[in-house]
């Protein structure tokens, strides 16, 4: 079937129109990518949500039921309002070599590309098939991707590796930080602050939990380091506070946030216990002498793992080939590759554009970086058709 042929800088040009922002519905993006790969005879299957109002879309360019490689990438870009833009954030602009539009770095631009590499593939006969695995609401907190990897080895070919294309300006990264979000609710019992032996004094509570907080930020320090990251060690900060309700009240309730940046081998479970544990034995009993309906409830709100890829990995080293590389990366922010590398499928990061571009006002890609990126898409057509012979 032969369908459209579109440069990778046109394609790039119609997902940016789409207005993708986490809040808002990715569904006509996913239709145009969609109705693309149908033109092409490739069908989609769609994991929806719930309420239908976002997608992700997974489709597989070679042998149906052999677990191959993902060009893995999430739709949903971050917000526009309050930045100030040179031009509409939606439409693409070409600005000495630059394309400006919101999410052309982070991370339209690799999906373009895969998009704009699906003829040449069909073209081929692909020996290992290359799936797409496109995702909603990454931006806030990894979140679509997992259903869709739930129907993986079901409905969905669980792939045998990942390329997640988040911009890493083309080179490796096989490991990243994983960000962990717990939510703290205290709830003691109101009185009159001259009256305080009636009351159980919630923020004094959390004033209890941040020392204790305390202590396990400092011996995450402590422990072993690992010098590819900034900084090399796991941090853990209380991100948010917000208790009481009247200068003459002891404080009924007190919520907080904390947030602990993992580095591959830190135990998030035994935080977890920890910190309950502590909320257990040594808050709530001297709470509940007061008041028996006192109550600490602690829930991790927001989970991505730490991500990685192990020296021996299959996908690095291919990785490192086709981009004709002999050195991976380590970086800070969060990406799908944990959950991938979690659920059994090795993952690596490696898109064009640059981090630092991500999320900002006049968010721009090279078209450079999208040449590079193209080319390494093609070169990975040849290792899928001829096997493992490029390596
Ligand atoms: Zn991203």
């Amino acid at each position: 079937m032969k369908g459209p042929s579109y440069s990778a800088t046109e394609l790039l040009a119609r997902l940016v129109s789409f207005d993708t922002t986490s809040h808002k519905s990715n569904l006509q993006l996913i239709r145009f990518v969609e109705d693309y790969l149908l033109q092409h005879g490739v069908v989609s299957q769609i994991v929806p949500t719930a309420d239908g109002e976002k997608a992700s879309l997974y489709a597989t360019v070679g042998p149906a039921a052999v677990p191959g490689i993902a060009l893995s990438g999430h739709t949903d870009v971050v917000p526009v309002d309050g930045q100030l833009w040179t031009s509409d954030p939606f439409i693409v602009a070409e600005r000495n070599g630059k394309l400006y539009g919101r999410g052309t770095a982070d991370m339209k631009g690799f999906l373009a590309c895969a998009l704009a590499a699906v003829p040449d593939y069909l073209k081929r006969q692909l020996a290992v098939p290359i799936h797409l695995a496109f995702s909603y609401d990454e931006e806030i907190g990894c979140l679509g991707v997992r259903p869709m990897i739930a129907e993986f080895g079901g409905r969905l070919v669980k792939p045998r590796m990942v390329l997640v294309g988040e911009p890493t300006s083309m080179s490796v990264v096989d490991s990243h930080k994983g960000p962990v979000r717990w939510h703290v609710e205290i709830k003691g019992r109101a009185a009159h602050s001259s009256m305080a032996s009636l009351g159980v004094n919630a923020i004094a509570v959390a004033g209890k939990l941040l020392r204790e907080l305390s202590d396990i930020e400092h011996e995450l320090k402590l422990r072993p380091q690992d010098a590819r990251f900034d900084p090399p060690y796991a941090t853990l900060q209380v991100t948010r506070i917000d208790g009481g309700t009247a200068t003459n009240i002891v404080p009924v309730s007190c919520r907080m946030d904390f947030d602990v940046r993992a580095i591959p081998g830190v135990d998030i479970s035994a935080i977890d216990r920890r910190i309950h544990a502590f909320a257990a034995n040594v808050c709530l009993p001297e709470m509940r002498k007061v008041a028996p309906e006192a109550a600490i409830d602690i829930a991790i709100a927001n989970q991505v793992p730490p991500f990685s890829a192990g020296s021996n990995s299959e996908v690095v080293a291919l990785a490192l080939n086709l981009a004709g590389q002999n050195e991976t990366h380590a970086v800070s922010y969060a990406t799908e590759a944990g959950l991938f590398q979690v659920a059994g499928s090795p993952a690596v990061v490696i898109g064009p554009g640059n981090i630092a571009q991500a999320h900002t006002a006049d968010e721009w890609i090279g078209k450079d970086q999208i040449d590079k990126c193209s080319a390494f898409l093609a070169r990975l057509g040849d290792w899928a058709e001829h096997g493992s012979a490029v390596r």
